[in-house]
């Protein structure tokens, strides 16, 4: 492995419209060891919203849309490099699980600078008043106020087919389709039977730690 290619994370990314359980899989995932889950979404809320940076998400995600790119990449970075820096994140032996970032293609392009992407997992939802109707609920539980009106719910939704559905074609031949619409733990053992596949994951499965 070349210098370079060694200072890249490798990962998974999980894609889907807002509502289809990403963070849901994702926080599962993190569980388990030798995963690292990383929800972007996540990142944005624990910051403080005095700050420029706090101020400038609750702008953009109180309308349903996307935070700058550069912004967002460099909070995303500045994030992981402290994991990495404190031993949360380990990432020698730790896949990255990836929810929420890349948002678009051209997040994707500046990510392969850090990133090695084995697999993309895309949670399939096609039923848009379901993914609606999961977003209502998750206002109420989490106290997410960008899912708590039915107008940035439907630009939530825009936005993820207008931006974030091309990746799936940015990442061809890297991409498993797995149907959000089954029960969480079904789609949580689809999800693990693709990652299990991966000779990334059975080379650091042979790894002693
Ligand atoms: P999420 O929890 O992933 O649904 O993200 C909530 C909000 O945070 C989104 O609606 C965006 O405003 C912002 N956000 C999260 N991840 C990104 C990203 N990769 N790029 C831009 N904005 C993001």
């Amino acid at each position: 492995m070349s210098e370079e290619s060694r200072k890249l994370h490798s990962s998974v990314l999980i894609i889907g419209a807002p509502g289809s359980g990403k963070g849901t899989q994702g926080k599962v995932l993190g569980t388990i060891p030798r995963f690292f889950h990383c929800a972007c979404g996540d990142v944005f809320r624990s910051l403080d919203t005095r700050t420029d940076l706090g101020q400038q998400f609750v702008e953009f995600s109180s309308k349903g849309e996307l935070v700058p790119d550069q912004l967002t990449i460099d909070l995303w970075k500045a994030q992981i490099d402290n994991w990495i820096e404190t031993y949360f994140f380990k990432p020698d032996i730790d896949m990255l699980i990836l929810d929420g970032i890349p948002r678009n293609v051209h997040q994707a392009e500046i990510l392969e600078d850090y990133l090695e992407v084995h697999r993309v997992i895309h949670l399939t939802c096609p039923d848009r008043e379901e993914l609606a109707r999961r977003m209502r609920k998750r206002a109420l539980k989490d106290n997410r106020y960008d899912d708590a009106s039915d107008e940035v719910i439907a630009h939530r939704i825009e936005t993820y087919d207008e931006e974030t559905r091309p990746l799936i074609e940015h990442y061809e031949g890297r991409v498993s389709e797995i149907d959000a619409t089954q029960q969480p733990v079904e789609v949580l053992g689809d999800v693990i039977a693709e990652i299990v596949k991966l000779d990334v994951y059975k080379e650091m499965a042979k790894v002693l730690v």
